[in-house]
């Protein structure tokens, strides 16, 4: 199937303009008035999808304060029935135009149907059921404080909304990490301005439809396109009447909005980069490590935040898990997202197909051995122009290079072996993230013992990308800060009152 019936398959709003990215503020979908716009080009041929508008400090401002209007007005006054019902209705609308969905995802990131259709689409229509049940379940504590007349006074704690949200989003799963914070965000009743990746806008304009096809109240929902540094996303986190920044994205540019967050001393909530690091132990079930870290290193063409890039494998089986794992990988198939047997797609630009390959290149600088892959595949020519890249393996670096401690976000892993328990944990914690790790063995002392010395936020044994969505999701060290998911997202999206009424 070419990009265009790709394109026609989406439907991107009611007419061919809105092929074309959109904003969407105040529940109105606008071209805004800067009168700029860049190229949306698909990853598999760079091929034009379409164009989107470049948002500045009008659009944002327009999306600011029509979303502190609904929090003021028409979204503060619902109840929480009221509010929950809406949010399962988007999610049953999502799940209604699922094709819709699929088709503009696997647009912007030329990633496998049968990936998004797993994972992108139905996750991102869960978090807005999720977090709805989650906030009409929740409890605050209470304590009853004996005072000194010998009566004494209630306590009790309530959430209220925090405010207006910026949400500022990646690409590697764009509507699946948007709605991981639009969804508990709007659950509690707060309000947000969201700022897709450039590089994918089509499902958060998408979902501009959604939110005004059940009636969202408009103004909750609103999206401004833009770039980042001086432009949409630094403007949106510098906006006086923003209440809280939350952010997915790389640590580099966490740091910036941080200094941007500074302003006003708004909170922020992060979730950033990661150098995951896998181990396997030769009490492992083989099979099921290598299958599981063929995923963690390679699933969505290793742009997955959580993905494995240093394997540490012990010594009896390293040469096996080398061999099977370079197997696996040799058999991956790369092609066309709606093709069944596509499990690799392209990577998401040029630009991060030039960072990716100057990695592969690095790595053989700095004296690694090459197991499979290392460059370019030689894709048919239609795919010719697309951002190909082959699935790597490597060997043999020392664990000082750059490819072993830097974030390389492609289909790619370092394999080292190791020799005792305590050399594996050292060497897990040994770069400055700390967002996951996956422990391979059968011997179940071993799993609690290793998992508790990891300084990770998610670490699974046995496993790989299992998440239970009530349950803590963040990075420790320079891969986060706070945790996601379940109450925890609570703590950023309300403010705690704390009631004090004496008897
Ligand atoms: P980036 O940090 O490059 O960009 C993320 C978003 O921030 C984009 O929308 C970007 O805009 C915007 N942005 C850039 N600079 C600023 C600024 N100064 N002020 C406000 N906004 C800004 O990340 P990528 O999109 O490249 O995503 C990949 C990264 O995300 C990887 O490092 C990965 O590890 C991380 N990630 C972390 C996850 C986690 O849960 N810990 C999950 C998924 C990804 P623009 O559109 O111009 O780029």
């Amino acid at each position: 199937m070419s990009v265009q019936a790709l394109h026609k398959q989406a439907q991107i709003g009611v007419d061919s303009a809105r092929r074309d990215a959109a904003h969407f503020i105040n529940g109105a979908f606008t071209q805004g008035s800067t009168g700029k716009s860049w190229e949306n080009r698909s990853p598999l041929d760079n091929s034009l999808i379409g164009r989107v508008p470049e948002g500045g400090k009008a659009e944002i401002d327009a999306a600011v304060r029509a979303a502190k209007a609904a929090l003021e007005g028409p979204w503060g006054n619902l109840t929480i029935p009221q509010r929950t019902d809406l949010l399962a209705a988007v999610a049953d609308e999502i799940n209604n135009r699922f094709d819709d969905f699929l088709a503009a995802e696997c647009l912007d990131t030329g990633k496998p149907y049968g990936l998004a259709s797993h994972i992108d689409i139905p996750r991102g229509a869960a978090n807005f059921k999720m977090f709805a049940e989650t906030v009409k379940n929740i409890s605050t504590e209470t304590f009853i404080l004996e005072t000194p007349d010998g009566k004494n006074a209630v306590n009790y704690g309530l959430r209220r909304p925090k405010g207006v949200i910026a949400v500022i989003s990646p690409w590697n799963l764009p509507l699946l990490l948007m709605t991981w914070k639009v969804g508990p965000a709007l659950a509690c009743g707060n309000t947000v301005v969201v700022k897709p990746s450039e590089e994918t806008p089509l499902t958060a304009t998408l979902l501009g439809e959604v939110m005004n096809k059940v009636g969202v109240p408009k103004g909750v929902y609103n999206v401004v396109h833009g770039l980042g540094p001086n432009s949409a996303g630094e403007f949106l986190t510098q906006h006086p009447l923003i209440n809280g920044i939350t952010f997915t994205g790389e640590t580099r540019t966490g740091e910036a909005i941080m200094k941007q967050a500074a302003l006003g001393v708004r909170q922020v909530s992060f979730e950033l980069g990661g150098k995951n690091p896998a181990l396997v132990f030769a009490d492992c079930d083989l099979d099921k490590a290598v299958e599981g870290t063929m995923r963690s290193a390679f699933a969505n063409c290793g742009q997955v935040c959580l993905g494995t890039e240093r394997v540490y494998v012990e010594r009896p089986i390293f040469d096996a898990f080398v061999a099977r794992l370079k197997a696996a990988a040799e058999a991956l198939t790369l092609g066309r997202p709606e093709d069944s047997c596509t499990n690799l797609g392209p990577l998401i630009s040029q630009e991060h197909r030039s960072k990716v390959l100057s990695y592969y290149k690095l790595a053989m600088d700095e004296g690694a051995t090459l197991v499979t892959g290392g460059g370019v595949p030689d894709m048919p020519g239609e795919l010719k122009d697309g951002a190909w890249v082959q699935p790597t393996i490597w060997t043999g670096l020392k664990d000082d290079a750059r490819v072993v401690n830097e974030e390389i976000f492609g289909p790619c892993c370092h394999i080292r072996p190791f020799d005792t328990e305590e050399e594996a944990v050292k060497l897990a914690n040994s770069t400055p993230y700390g967002l996951a790790a996956a422990v391979w063995t059968e011997n179940v002392s071993r799993a609690h013992r290793v998992a508790a010395k990891l300084d990770v936020g998610i670490c699974w044994v046995n496993s790989w990308f299992l998440r239970d969505l009530r349950t803590a999701f963040g990075g420790a060290k320079q891969s986060g800060i706070g945790r996601e998911g379940g109450v925890h997202s609570l703590e950023f999206y309300t403010e705690l009152t704390n009631v004090c009424v004496k008897l």
